[in-house]
């Protein structure tokens, strides 16, 4: 760096990567064989979705399990394939009201569903959504135990990121909510150049089939991908950015910045991003 470097007057920590303003993320329940349709659209259109499942429902056949014209739960066999480039979550083993249960049945419920999905993909499941939205002061003193990073709800909050509590995290919208619709919920905020935040949808593959709305799909979603200032995320990966950024150590003479996680981290240098690697100490001036 040359003398006449000047210290930067102002270095933030971008919400984001890449100086994005926007996460669009989304979940779904259950893990049924209309999933496959969920997620093939969204490998087109670049949409990231986390995948909330009950291990004790999957069939286990050995063979892709067969799309019929009921609520069919996929075969455990083909979990990994089916979701691959998305985010597999628990949603316990067999789906039970959690606030209905005593602390050893929450954590064998969680911590099964837990071991028998990461048997299946092969990566730490630390993700979740509660069966029904029930959820209790024991059922998150008990899963703060497991080493459980969040546990969605089935409320909305229009400012649903970070939340105060992540094992009782709202969502932005469920996928049918209307007046406003999903994508104008979108467009209002996305067509906003100075709004910055999440974007979270959730809902059941099985709501397109039990309305016999399969164009829902298209009409809910895709107009939520595409853009370039969105970053397009698994629920997970929100948390691990968030709990990364926080982590940056900035110098109060703001000549050098430190990035001691394993992800890389944008910093905004006087109105410019600067990428800052992981584990990189990098110098600002
Ligand atoms: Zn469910």
């Amino acid at each position: 760096m040359s003398s006449e470097s000047t210290v930067p007057a102002r270095i933030e920590i971008c919400r984001f990567p890449a100086g994005k303003r926007i996460a669009v993320t989304t979940s779904f329940d259950d893990g049924h064989t209309f999933d496959r349709r969920v997620v093939e659209a969204f490998n087109a259109w670049g949409l990231k979705g986390t995948f909330n499942i009950n291990s004790g429902k999957l069939q286990r056949t050995g063979k892709p399990a067969v799309e019929s014209g009921t609520r069919t739960y996929l075969d455990a066999s083909e979990v990994a394939e089916v979701y691959r480039g998305h985010e597999v979550a628990i949603h316990t083993v067999t789906h039970p009201w959690l606030d209905r249960l005593d602390a050893s049945q929450i954590a064998t419920e969680v911590l099964e569903d837990r071991k028998a999905l990461e048997d299946l993909v092969g990566y730490p499941v630390r993700g979740m959504a509660y069966p029904f939205g029930a959820f209790s002061p024991q059922v998150i003193e008990t899963l703060r135990g497991l080493g459980i990073v969040y546990s969605r709800t089935c409320e909305n909050a229009a400012n649903c990121f970070p939340p105060a509590e992540p094992l009782a995290w709202a969502s932005t919208a469920h996928q049918y909510a209307s007046d406003p619709t999903v994508p104008e919920r979108f467009e209002k905020l996305h067509g906003n150049a100075r709004y910055s935040g999440v974007f979270y949808v959730w809902g059941h593959a099985f709501e397109f089939f039990d309305k016999n709305d399969w164009a829902g799909i298209e009409r809910i979603y895709k107009p939520l991908s595409g853009h370039a200032d969105v970053w397009y995320c698994t629920n997970i990966e929100l948390f691990d950015y968030e709990e990364a950024r926080r982590r940056v150590q900035i110098a109060a003479n703001r000549k050098t910045a430190f990035n001691p996680s394993a992800l890389t981290i944008t910093l905004n240098v006087d109105g410019k991003l600067v990428d800052l690697p992981p584990g990189k100490l990098m110098t600002l001036v």
